[in-house]
């Protein structure tokens, strides 16, 4: 059966999805990559206009446009006129299955390795395209079935279903609201240390003491600590409300 000890036996990846798959050309993690970049802004209440969906990918509009006719072929997306794009109900489950692969792989690294939540989303971004199913359930169940990555997000369950996002960032809380924090953006690894470096955890508990006009300085106290934090920091940062 075995082919020998120099050719490992291996688990096509995305396994369980058409495999091998390709769109015109287009490579498996591309299409992953771009139904994700359509799920976040969604998520993010954004509107996935074709540059918006170019920036998160960092690629030029024109192939957005090509790659998004495709999708579209294939039944994942559909364009919007005057609003951009929609995720069908297959290209959701695709995206919400790259972010399950996505988040546990995160938890994965920093649970057995080591490793800090600001150097596990790179490694992450790679591996979610290739690990495959089983190993993916594995790692689930050794992580004793986790539903939030380190950075706080809601990880989807194998169907496809996901918590809401909890908490709203600091930024649009005002002075006297307290709340714990839930959740930060993971993809900038020079934000997090710098939220390790003003003590910033999943789990923190804070207060604002007062927020400066016109996009200023929110002013925070945690536990005896105060800090200051310009506004789009605060915009990255969601604490669930103790109260209001
Ligand atoms: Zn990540």
């Amino acid at each position: 059966m075995n082919a020998g000890p120099n050719v490992p036996e291996r688990e096509a990846p995305m396994a369980g999805w058409e495999q091998n798959h390709e769109t015109a050309g287009m490579p498996q993690t591309s299409i992953e990559d771009l139904l994700k970049a359509v799920y976040g802004l969604e998520a993010a209440k954004k509107r996935p206009s074709t540059k918006a969906v170019a920036d998160v990918l960092g690629v030029q509009m024109a192939s957005v446009t090509g790659m998004v006719k495709n999708l579209a072929a294939e039944g994942l997306l559909e364009h919007v006129p005057y609003h951009g794009f929609e995720l069908t109900a297959k290209g959701r489950e695709l995206a919400l299955r790259m972010l399950r692969r996505h988040r546990l792989i995160e938890l994965f690294l920093i649970q057995t390795l080591g490793l800090g939540w600001d150097e596990v989303h790179a490694d992450a971004e790679v591996m979610e395209h290739a690990v495959s199913d089983q190993l993916v359930e594995r790692i689930y169940a050794y992580l004793g079935k986790p539903e939030f990555d380190p950075h706080g997000s809601p990880i989807p369950d194998s169907d496809g279903a996901v918590a809401a996002r909890s908490g709203v960032p600091i930024a649009h809380l005002a002075a006297g609201d307290e709340g714990i924090v839930s959740e930060v953006e993971d993809e900038d690894p020079e934000f997090l240390r710098y939220l390790s470096s003003l003590g910033i955890k999943i789990g923190s508990s804070l207060r604002v003491m007062a927020k400066d006009p016109y996009g200023g300085l929110v002013r925070l106290r945690m536990g005896r600590r105060r800090i200051s934090m310009g506004t789009e920091a605060a915009e990255r940062v969601r604490v669930a409300r103790s109260h209001v």
